[in-house]
């Protein structure tokens, strides 16, 4: 506003008006507003109107002005990628059921939308392999109490129903883990973590400690893993679909977005850092997967970034999700999954956005951060 306010006086000055007033003014005789033409007090007007309409757009109808973000083209899969796309659980992929979308990456591995997978195919595959299925999430300091129960019970009636399954809940207190009665061929683990001093200290440690429990027991019982955030909950079937050797997630708020416009670590001096031609879309931390191996591989990368980082006195803007989009750059996912999959339901009503499979949970910062 201020900006705008300037510039209507700094055009007045320039078309004479104002000038002789500010001389006069500096011999105090300045004429006031009021004495001004009318034509000139109307225009004075209008630019101060204008200026408080576009600060007060900007700042509470903001979500409306996003919503026009949609008629950004997403871009399409060429129809020579359509064959390749399949793999181990999806089987053949219906692109034809999701016209409006990209379904595949330029490196042709599918991104996958409601529709375009079946999943009964899906199960019978994972069921066929005996694949076990590990389900890793951190709970540390308040966000133990304010999710961990739901976001639990939630998995239980979606993620990988029928499957094995087992549930890693890394937290400070595990006898605060919440007792849960569990479905067949499905267990829980609890591994005590320390508490850090800062949030984003805890965001970032979950590499390091992934990275060691992957080779560990959880490495050693579970064939895929999904690493999640604790706060968001389960909506709808999350299956076998999802699985493959490296899986990212499309973060729902910049799947539109220019790639110039993505919120990468922009800062030469952190190993996270991605320069402006680099990147192919902006994924979600809340969210990777993957094979124990391809896991131990992203894990090792993003902690070794992150102290690198430390060592250079420097931060990623996003901690643990710039080092993940920068890994992810490098060692291109297999399969990426759609908005769908983690949706943020701030967002607003999307047509493309048919069945959200994991909802965020609305952010209540000053509630659970330090
Ligand atoms: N987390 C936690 N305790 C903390 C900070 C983070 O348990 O004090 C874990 C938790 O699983 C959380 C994740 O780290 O979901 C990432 O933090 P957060 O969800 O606050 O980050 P955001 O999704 O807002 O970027
Ligand atoms: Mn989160």
């Amino acid at each position: 506003m201020a900006l705008g306010v300037e510039w209507g006086l700094s055009w007045l000055r320039s078309h004479g008006g104002y000038r002789k007033q500010e001389g006069q003014r500096q011999r105090g005789q300045g004429t006031p507003i009021w004495a001004l033409p009318r034509a000139k007090k109307r225009l004075l007007w209008q630019l101060l109107l204008t200026a408080f309409g576009f600060l007060g757009l900007y700042l509470y109808r903001l979500g409306s002005l996003r919503s026009l973000e949609v008629f950004i083209p997403m871009g399409i899969c060429p129809r020579a990628t359509m064959p390749l796309l399949r793999d181990n659980f999806t089987g053949v992929l219906r692109h034809w059921a999701r016209p409006e979308v990209l379904t595949c990456t330029s490196w042709a591995a599918p991104i996958i939308w409601d529709g375009t997978f079946d999943p009964q195919v899906a199960e019978q595959e994972a069921r066929r392999q005996n694949l076990t299925i590990g389900l890793t999430v951190f709970a540390v300091g308040r966000y133990l109490e304010k999710y961990l129960e739901h976001f639990l019970d939630s998995a239980e009636q979606h993620f990988m129903v029928g499957q094995s399954v087992v549930y890693y809940v890394f937290t400070d207190r595990p006898e605060a883990v919440p007792y849960m009665t569990l479905g067949q061929g499905r267990l829980l683990r609890v591994e005590r973590v320390p508490q850090e001093n800062r949030w984003q200290d805890v965001s970032m440690a979950r590499m390091r400690t992934l990275h060691e429990a992957l080779g560990g027991q959880l490495g050693q019982e579970a064939d895929y893993v999904f690493c999640l955030d604790v706060d968001q909950h389960f909506t709808s079937n999350f299956g076998p679909e999802t699985l493959a050797d490296l899986v990212a997630q499309l973060h729902a708020w910049h799947y539109h977005w220019p790639r110039w416009l993505l919120p990468y670590e922009r800062d030469k001096r952190s190993a996270a850092a991605l320069s402006f031609g680099e990147g192919d879309f902006y994924y979600h931390a809340a969210l990777f997967g993957g094979s124990v191996a391809a896991l131990r591989k992203l894990t090792a990368h993003c902690a070794l970034g992150q102290q690198l980082d430390s060592e250079r006195g420097v931060e990623a803007i996003w901690h643990d999700e710039s080092h993940l989009n920068k890994f992810f750059w490098l060692y291109k996912p297999t399969k990426v999954l759609s908005p769908e999959f983690c949706w943020d339901l701030q967002i607003g009503w999307r047509t493309e956005i048919h069945t959200p499979r994991l909802l965020w949970e609305p952010k209540e910062y000053a509630l659970v951060r330090n």
